[in-house]
């Protein structure tokens, strides 16, 4: 049906047919569409408008479906507005507008379709959106309907009705019950309400959720907040300032570069601290804990200055001679650098080993790498170390339990890069509490030392950006797995001049500084030498250094009663009167030919010495007596060494049955120092054959080299530090086997120009040299066998030794 009706237009309302509503009234055009509609039929079309802030809209602006209503009663409020209670009626298309002072539209009213519905399908879905409306309007705290409205609800048994009242009462956006109102097939318009409410009732649930987590997040956050203020207020009341504390710590905990890991744990520590009382014993425990923690290197570098020419101008400005262990740190650094931020290199460094006796300067060098390359220095000896925990540390159970040395050294460092200086890996022991070197060796494992666990810290630290490098007096004892990962660099000791020059250019001028005595006294060469010779007996040089500081001591206490002008020097003469007696000869060699004296050379942790073999022989059953603390390996090497001269008893004049007639009794000198190795082996059986010819051996030749048992010499070790020995002993030839002579070039200039060097490979040479004429009889001589030796290899002994 086509009609002509006023308008009234809505802002945020849609009227739906069959429903009553109240609408406000207020615009002019509004009012005055409302006064034309009361003066015919009560009629009147309400629609909604596209924009609700529009307040003089046309009908451009209006939707194209609107709702007949009728005017049921119109009350004037006190403001002016006019509250119009409107029943809708039916669904209106708006086909054409009407000029004129009031908003006027030609409508035509739209039938609803699906009513004349076969088979009644619709039923299913209107008992459904009952159901679904009920838990809707349960759920939907917004909707407020009484039961009166609910009942007459569940009354309605036509779709379209039914679809039109459920969107009067939900609390749907306009667009929506627009939608409602545009559709003119009830059981469509039925199903678009259907779903209307199930995504509400979806967004219900999901929302329900959300507020139910939140809930629980927050009542976990004030539950908590609540007990710390509560305890803080406990804590105050039991006058402990404990609360500021933990606060500090934490803000000390947020402020250090920690990474996530020992974040997480201190500030789990933290929160232990707080719950405990100031005073007592487990709140201690947890304070050191947090303070080692707190104090250890966690991300603080220094950066390296990695370049070969820097460290070696550095390597040589600290350190006098040292040539090749220069040079062999110079080269592993060199690799480091070339093989640095290479990602598929497979190339593990391997670790510096410092080998020799003690003030050869392996600390010192380490302190110049670390210097060289930027680096911190840090140095923990390994000495007496038995027990893994000192390496790992001691668990938390207990107030004085520590971290292990590895982490107190990182603590020291400061850094994360430092050069960790492991002294004394040689003298590491294991016992039953564990071995240490299993525990360094997971230290020193670039593979594994990201993520070394100490005992005490319980979480993983990393160590992979430290350089370690180790020292040790002898490669012997150090366990044979640490050794495969390490370069052994030797530092044998030093000549007597070596000495003097690190005196003159080192000590000397520190010393005089630390004493205050620059420009007022100076050391001559006599003096140094002395001081080297009379009153050190040291492969090193740090006795030597500990006197130049006495005799500096002594000097400056004479400069403040006598206060010189000019710069005095000091001689070997001042030397001795203020060092007095000295502790050494000079010339500590029995130089003169003895009956069953010899001297041999042997190398020991504290470099190479000369011993002194004596071998007496008295009438006896043949029992051999070894006395001077003598290892195994030397007990069996003087009995390989009678075992082969009872074989040639005739060749060396030798009683054919000494072995039965003849007690013999081995001493090395030096008693109290233990001995051992092989070394001493020709030396043993030249005293032994003096002893039973009773022929006088040179005293000015010393020997080494191992017997077998059929009087052949084999090499042995050491040979460098066993010629600096010798040299120093005052020894002026030395006998070495014949293989050992391509170590000769190890050994300075300075001692082979002074010592003659004899190398043999057969015990017949050494005796040939050795032994001297006991009397002026020359049946009773020993004659070696002719043809065996090479010409011009063997000196004529006799001819030069003095007769006895
Ligand atoms: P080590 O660690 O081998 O026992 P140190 O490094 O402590 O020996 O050395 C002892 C002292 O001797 C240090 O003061 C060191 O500087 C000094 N020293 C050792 N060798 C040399 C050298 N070649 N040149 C200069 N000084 C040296």
């Amino acid at each position: 049906m086509d009609w002509e009706l006023p308008v009234i237009a809505l802002r945020s309302l849609v009227v739906l047919p069959r429903t009553l509503e109240n609408v406000d009234v207020g615009r002019p055009q509004s009012k005055r569409a409302l006064e034309e509609a009361q003066a015919s039929d009560n009629r009147v079309l309400l629609v909604l408008q596209r924009e609700s802030r529009n307040d003089t809209p046309t009908g451009k602006d209006l939707l194209e479906v609107g709702t007949l209503c009728v005017i049921k009663q119109v009350i004037r409020l006190p403001d002016d507005t006019l509250q119009v209670l409107v029943e809708g009626r039916e669904r209106a298309q708006i086909t054409g507008y009407i000029p004129g002072p009031a908003l006027r539209a030609r409508i035509s009213t739209i039938a609803e379709t699906g009513t004349d519905r076969e088979g009644g399908d619709v039923q299913p879905l209107i008992d459904q959106t009952k159901s679904v409306f009920s838990d809707y309007a349960q759920q939907n705290k917004n909707l407020r309907l009484d039961s009166f409205h609910l009942e007459n609800l569940k009354g309605l048994k036509e779709p379209g009705p039914l679809a039109d009242v459920i969107t009067k009462y939900a609390t749907w956006e306009v667009a929506d019950k627009q939608q409602v109102l545009e559709e003119p097939n009830v059981a469509a318009r039925l199903e678009l309400v259907l779903g209307f409410l199930s995504r509400d009732l979806d967004r219900f649930d999901t929302e329900k959720q959300i507020s139910a987590r939140v809930k629980q997040q927050m009542d976990s956050n004030q539950r908590e907040y609540y007990l710390r203020e509560q305890m803080k207020a406990i804590q105050r009341e039991l006058g402990n300032d404990e609360v500021s504390e933990v606060e500090e710590l934490r803000t000390k905990v947020e402020e250090k570069d920690l990474p996530e890991h020992a974040k997480e744990r201190a500030l789990k520590e933290i929160d232990r601290l707080e719950k405990m009382s100031s005073g007592s014993p487990e709140a201690t425990v947890v304070r050191t804990y947090l303070d080692t923690l707190l104090d250890l290197p966690w991300s603080e570098a220094d950066e390296e200055h990695l370049d070969i020419g820097h460290t070696e101008v550095i390597l040589d400005e600290d350190h006098y001679a040292l040539d090749e262990p220069k040079d062999r740190i110079l080269e592993s650094l060199a690799v480091r650098q070339l093989t640095k931020g290479l990602e598929d290199s497979d190339y593990k460094a391997p670790l510096l080993c410092l080998v020799g006796p003690p003030g050869v300067g392996k600390t010192s060098l380490g302190k110049s790498i670390a210097r060289s390359l930027n680096r911190e220095f840090v140095r923990m000896s390994l000495g007496g170390v038995r027990d893994e925990a000192e390496i790992r540390g001691h668990r938390r159970t207990y107030i004085g339990s520590l971290p292990g040395r590895i982490i107190q050294g990182m603590k020291t460092a400061g850094k994360v890069n430092p050069i960790f200086l492991l002294d004394e890996v040689d003298k590491m022991t294991a016992d039953f509490r564990g071995d240490p070197s299993a525990a360094l060796l997971e230290v020193l494992d670039p593979e594994q030392n990201h993520t070394f666990t100490d005992h005490y810290l319980e979480i993983p630290y990393d160590l992979s950006k430290v350089m370690f490098i180790t020292t040790a007096n002898s490669p012997g004892p150090i366990p044979q797995p640490l050794l495969d990962r390490m370069e052994v660099i030797r530092i044998p000791g030093y000549t007597l001049d070596e000495k003097v020059e690190i005196a003159k250019r080192y000590r000397v001028p520190r010393q005089l500084k630390d004493h205050g005595l620059e420009g007022k006294i100076e050391f001559d060469d006599g003096a140094l030498r002395r001081i080297i010779t009379e009153y050190t007996w040291e492969a090193g040089v740090r006795n030597m250094d500990r006197l130049i500081a006495k005799v500096a001591r002594k000097a400056a206490k004479a400069y403040l009663t006598e206060a010189w002008e000019e710069t005095r020097t000091l001689g070997a003469r001042e030397v001795r009167e203020l060092l007095g007696v000295p502790l050494f000869r000079d010339d500590k060699a029995e130089k003169q030919p003895q009956i069953g004296l010899t001297h041999g050379l042997a190398w020991t942790s504290i470099g190479g010495v000369s011993l002194d073999i004596e071998v007496v022989s008295v009438a006896g059953k043949g029992k051999v007596t070894l006395t001077g603390q003598l290892g195994d390996v030397m007990k069996e090497s003087a009995q390989a060494g009678i075992a082969y001269l009872r074989n040639r008893t005739s060749t060396y004049n030798l009683p054919v049955d000494f072995h039965e007639t003849r007690d013999l009794h081995i001493h090395v000198l030096e008693g109290a120092t233990p001995k051992d190795g092989p070394s001493a082996g020709i030396a043993m059986a030249t005293a032994v054959v003096s002893a039973l010819t009773d022929r006088p051996v040179r005293g000015d030749v010393a020997m080494t080299g191992e017997i077998t048992l059929r009087g052949r010499v084999l090499p042995i070790g050491g040979i460098k530090e066993k010629l600096l020995a010798a040299h120093q002993a005052g020894i002026e030839q030395v006998i070495i086997p014949k293989s050992n002579e391509a170590n000769l070039e190890e050994v300075p200039e300075a001692i082979l120009n002074d010592l003659k060097i004899t190398a043999v490979s057969e015990f017949e040479e050494v005796l040939e040299l050795m032994l001297l004429d006991r009397d002026p009889d020359p049946e009773a001589d020993f004659v070696p066998p002719q043809g065996e030796h090479p010409p011009g290899e063997r000196p004529s002994a006799q001819a030069r030794a003095p007769k006895l």
